[in-house]
């Protein structure tokens, strides 16, 4: 099996795919001050199995289209509304964030948890801009250095994962530059990565181990995500996703 059916299988039946929570996503839409307005147009990027596209839906009054590139998380996505009464809002759409079929200026918001680095910060907060409508809100959580000082280990292993780490100043800077307003900031407390993303993901590894017959590579994603635990556990003080809502001016 190709190494990302791999991962679709590790995270297809997790709430999340990446770190998060449905409180925070609720502090930035507060933030984001999108609950004062009426008929609201979304995206939501790299959507996954749709935890904040749920919660968009439930607290605004707003038609989103939730976009990922695995039909396996978008049928999920359309479950989950279903449940939960919302598929009138919701639309799911494959397609890839770097190549979007939509008219330029058409959303008040664009979203995104922990997934705007698949095409690169920087690329992504200029492209995505274009399609927002003015004074629309971006807001995407992203992997931040929280101080300038940090421990050699970790730094050597983030830079080589993410070649776009930096602090929360310079990713402000980022926005800033490209044309946005910063309206609000804060980091995604640790309960985001250790008991939503991490300690649910652990508890699927003996499913998906026994589902791939114990691969080698299903064996070497499993490591790969305990060694990136491990260094979690050690040092989440000085890095983690920042979560950045920002205006288009
Ligand atoms: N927002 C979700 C998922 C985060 S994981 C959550 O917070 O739970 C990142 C997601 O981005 C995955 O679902 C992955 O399939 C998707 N993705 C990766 N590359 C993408 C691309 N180029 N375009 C759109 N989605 C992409």
């Amino acid at each position: 099996m190709e190494d990302y059916r791999l991962l679709v299988d590790l995270h297809r039946d997790g709430y999340r795919q990446g770190p998060g929570g449905d409180s925070e996503t609720e502090l930035a839409i507060r933030l984001s001050r999108l609950d004062e307005k009426e008929k609201l147009r979304i995206l939501d990027i790299g959507c996954g199995t749709g935890a904040s596209t749920i919660v968009l839906a439930s607290l605004l009054d707003c038609q989103i289209t939730a976009i990922d590139i695995f039909d396996e998380f978008l049928t999920e996505v359309g479950h989950r509304a279903k449940e939960k009464g919302l598929e009138n809002q919701i639309e799911t759409l494959k397609c890839t964030m770097d190549d979007l079929p939509f008219a330029i200026e058409e959303f008040d918001a664009i979203w995104g948890e922990g997934a705007i680095y698949n095409m690169g910060f920087s690329k992504g907060v200029s492209y995505l801009r274009d399609f927002l409508k003015p004074e629309g809100i971006l807001a995407v959580s992203e992997m931040t250095w929280f101080s300038s000082k940090r421990p050699k280990e970790l730094e050597v292993h983030w830079n080589e994962e993410y070649s776009e780490m930096a602090t929360t100043s310079a990713k402000i800077k980022v926005l800033e530059s490209s044309g946005f307003s910063i309206q609000g900031y804060f980091p995604l407390p640790n309960k985001c990565w250790k008991k939503n993303y991490y300690d649910a993901m652990s508890a699927r590894f003996d499913d998906f181990l026994m589902r791939n017959e114990d691969s080698e590579d299903a064996k070497a994603i499993v490591a790969a995500e305990k060694q990136e635990m491990r260094l979690h556990d050690q040092y989440h003080r000085f890095y983690g996703y920042g979560f950045y809502i920002a205006k288009k001016l």
